[in-house]
Parts: C-alpha cells; sequence; structure tokens
C-alpha cells in the first residue's frame, strides 16, 4: 500500500491519501458551491481570497516584508523555474539600464533623448555584466539562458565549479577565488541555493554579496529545491524564485513531519511559480520603447509580458489567468503551518531537515569502502544527497570507478525494501536519496538499515 513506500524521488513526490482525496473533492465540489475549483473565474472573490491568504500565509511563514515600501512583493506565475531563468536576467538588466537613464537624464536634462539612448548604448557596450555562479547543472542552465537571451558578452561566469574540481560539479571554491564583476556595472549576481542534479548546497548566504540586494547590483537566488528547508534573510536578496514541483513537495513534508498525518488538510502542486521580488526594484522597470531604441546592443532584454514582474506585480498576480486550485492547495498548506507552529516558523524544519541529513551521510561515511559522497564535505546538500558506489576492494578495478553492476544492484535491493526514487539525475548517473520535507524521520532510517546492510553483505 501507499503507507509502506518510502519515497527518495528528487521531484514529484507521491503525496498522502487524505490530502490527495480531499482535493479531489474540491476539483469536483468546492465548498458545496456546486462547482469545482478550477471552474470557478480566477477572477472571483473565492480566486481573490485564495491569494490573499496565499501571500498572507507565506510572509507569515517566513518573514517577508510586505506591507512596506521598502519591502518585496510575492508573485504567483507559470513557468517554472526555467522561465525564472529568463524572467529574472531580463528583469535586473532592464532595471540596470533604467538606473542609468535615469542618471543620465539628470546629467544632461530633460529633452535630450538621443543623447540620453546614446550615452546609456555606450555605457552598455563598456560596462553591462550578469554574474554568475555556477555551482552545478542548473545555474548552468541559468547562465547559458543569459547568453542566449542577452548574448554572452555581457555574462560574466565568476565561478565555474568544475574548474576546481576536474571538470565535475561537486565544489564551491572559496569566495577569494570569485571573479565578481565591479558592483556599478554588476546588473545581477546568481546563484542556485540548492544544486538538485548535483547535491551541492551553499552552507550559508556569501559573505561578498551582503549589500547587494538594493537598487544597486541585486541578488538572484534560485531556491527551487531548499525553500523553507532553513531559515533565510530575505532582505539579502532582490529576486528570490521557486519552481512550485519541489515547493510542493517542500510544504507537503513540513505539515506531515509536524503533524504526524493529523491536521493536514491539503498539498500543494506544480503549476505555479512563486517569486519574492524587491519592491523598489520594481519601480525601475524601464519602458519597452527605451529598450527598444537599444536593441541592436541588447536583444531581448524586453520580457514577454506574462514575464514581467512588474506587470504582474501590478494586476495582483492576475494579469492572465492563474492556476487557482494549485494555488489553493498550497494556500491550505501554508495556513495550517502558520497556524499550527506560528512560534518555530522555518526553523523547526530546519532541525530535522539536518539531523536526516546527517543520519544519512553518516552511514554513507562511516562504510567509505563502499560508499562514495560526490560533493565536497562543505557543500553537501541537505535535501539532495548524491553517492556512487566502489567496486569491492578486491576486485581489481581501476581507483576512482564507479561499480556499475553493484549501484544496479543496490538500486534493485532498495526497491526491494519498498525504497523508491533512488537513482541519480540521468546525466551523473550513480545514486541520489533526495531528504526534502516531506521523507519523515523513518524513511530517512529505513534507507540507513539498508545502505548499513548492503555495505556490510
Ligand atoms: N532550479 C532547480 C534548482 C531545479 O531543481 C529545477 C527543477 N525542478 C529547476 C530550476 C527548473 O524548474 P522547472 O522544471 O519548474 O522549470
Amino acid at each position: 500500500s501507499r503507507d509502506e513506500i518510502s519515497y527518495f524521488g528528487a521531484g514529484p513526490a507521491p503525496l498522502p491519501t487524505p490530502v490527495i482525496e480531499q482535493s479531489a473533492k474540491a476539483l469536483v465540489n468546492y465548498e458545496d458551491t456546486g462547482l469545482g475549483l478550477s471552474e470557478i473565474s480566477h477572477r472571483s472573490p473565492t480566486a481573490n481570497k485564495v491569494l490573499a491568504d496565499a501571500k498572507a500565509a507565506l510572509a507569515a511563514l517566513y518573514e517577508i516584508p510586505t506591507e512596506n515600501e521598502d519591502g518585496y512583493e510575492i508573485l504567483f506565475m507559470q513557468g517554472g523555474g526555467t522561465g525564472e531563468f529568463s524572467a529574472s536576467v531580463q528583469a535586473c538588466v532592464g532595471w540596470w539600464v533604467e538606473q542609468r537613464r535615469r542618471k543620465a537624464v539628470a546629467e544632461l536634462g530633460e529633452g535630450k533623448d538621443a543623447e540620453v539612448v546614446e550615452r546609456v548604448r555606450k555605457e552598455i557596450q563598456q560596462e553591462l555584466k550578469v554574474d554568475y555562479l555556477v555551482t552545478g547543472s542548473w545555474s548552468l542552465k541559468a547562465s547559458q539562458e543569459a547568453s542566449r537571451l542577452i548574448g554572452s558578452k555581457y555574462v560574466n561566469v565568476a565561478i565555474d565549479a568544475r574548474k576546481s574540481n576536474s571538470g565535475k560539479f561537486g565544489v564551491i571554491p572559496g569566495e577569494d577565488e570569485w571573479k565578481l564583476s565591479d558592483k556599478k556595472s554588476s546588473a545581477m549576481v546568481y546563484f542556485c541555493d540548492n544544486e538538485t542534479v548535483d547535491g551541492v548546497e551553499f552552507p550559508a548566504f556569501p559573505e561578498s554579496l551582503k549589500g547587494r540586494a538594493g537598487d544597486d547590483g541585486v541578488v538572484v537566488a534560485d531556491m527551487s529545491s531548499n525553500f523553507v528547508s532553513r531559515k533565510i534573510d530575505v532582505r539579502n536578496y532582490g529576486i528570490i524564485f521557486v519552481s512550485q514541483a519541489l515547493f510542493a513537495l517542500l510544504l507537503v513534508g513540513l505539515l506531515i513531519n509536524e503533524y504526524q498525518g493529523g491536521a493536514q488538510k491539503n498539498l500543494g502542486i506544480a503549476g505555479i511559480t512563486v517569486i519574492i521580488v524587491k519592491k523598489s526594484l520594481l519601480a525601475l522597470t524601464p519602458a519597452p520603447a527605451f529598450l527598444q531604441q537599444l536593441s541592436d546592443v541588447l536583444p531581448s532584454a524586453i520580457p514577454p509580458i506574462v514575464f514581467d514582474f512588474a506587470t504582474i506585480a501590478k494586476n495582483n498576480s492576475l494579469y492572465n489567468t492563474l492556476p487557482i486550485f494549485n494555488l489553493y492547495v498550497a494556500t491550505l498548506v501554508l495556513q495550517s503551518l502558520v497556524a499550527n507552529f506560528a512560534e518555530k516558523k522555518v526553523s523547526g524544519q530546519e532541525e530535522l531537515a539536518n539531523r536526516k541529513a546527517e543520519l544519512i551521510y553518516e552511514a554513507l561515511d562511516q562504510y567509505s569502502d563502499t560508499y562514495h559522497v560526490v560533493p565536497d564535505k562543505r557543500v553537501r546538500s541537505r535535501m539532495n544527497i548524491c553517492f556512487r558506489i566502489k567496486p569491492k576492494q578486491d576486485s581489481g578495478a581501476e581507483p576512482g570507478k564507479w561499480d556499475d553492476a553493484r549501484e544496479k544492484e543496490f538500486l534493485a535491493g532498495a526497491e526491494k525494501q519498498n525504497l523508491m526514487g533512488l537513482k541519480g539525475h540521468r546525466s551523473v548517473g550513480g545514486m541520489r536519496a533526495s531528504n526534502y520535507n516531506a521523507v519523515s524521520m523513518a524513511s530517512a532510517e529505513k534507507l540507513v538499515a539498508y545502505m548499513v546492510q548492503f555495505a556490510r553483505a
């Protein structure tokens, strides 16, 4: 039955049966209105309430200042994490250009449109950079998208972690080795807080990025696979985004772990991306007509309107049709969290996530004759635990090579014990135990028992 399965997939993952049943009900007949929630207009009072509740609950859970002018907007969009790769670079470049335009107007005076365009064009050519910390497959993809959209000459790869690790991801070079562009030239510094494929996580917010959340250099973080698994200070960031498929997993886990299956009502599902963006930056969104005059030096800097944060914010995330059912399920989860462990907020989840990860890594380290943890110890992800299996010592195999047959045997044996979803991402191979919030301590313990059993056999 469903209860017997421990699932370590990187996403999506199975959800608690009562949650699925309750969602199914809302899909057919929402609160006895005779209509399903996905049949109700996204502009109806019902839909608006769902949206307001989602924002309020998220703001409370993560202590996001949303009220003040210098606070943050919470946006719900579609397009996934991949859509945000494009949206964030276009937004940041736009803000940088607008700042330069305003400065030029202030210095040259009103009515000097042609000179202003000329000056900004020169500054773009001579200065503009977007900085990427490439520490794994997802930040690599984001940097490649930036090159595709605005041109590689503007993209500064401040670190490519593979260069410090024989061509493979698995380390984060020390901050003294980062080649960040000058703060004034940099429209943004982008990083992926947790690399889902490679199992690399930033241990903490980087020191050298502090003070870049303002209008002068923007920090953009992809938190798709570790959101709400540890406390953060939102004020360090200009943009945080989360691909909803994993956001859902993390939220559902919070609920299951805290309430042991008792109080949960519902869940979040894939289909909505969450964006937390600084309001003062949105105010810098340039007029498309100005950007059009610079298209010779800056192609594709104007985002499609559904990816324009300022437009989405102005329209309360309802510029176009928002999948309200998807949002509703996340909203219920968020509300329960806020109601039920208001004091602890994310810290309780952080402690649990850390304990589960420590347990699994401890077993891998203890049986290091059998297992090799892929990333460097200092940057091991608490969420995606990537490891390989070594050949048996008497096999005569070349050191440093992995034993494909043993890895297959490990996975097959795991499945026999209902430990599912342990195969690594197809691009890197090996094993990956995803330890999202939805994975219970009991599941982590079962996995550890199996690892020990396999290593001893
Ligand atoms: N960033 C990270 C860290 C991811 O794990 C993923 C995949 N879930 C993405 C971005 C891409 O998200 P999506 O599939 O929603 O485009």
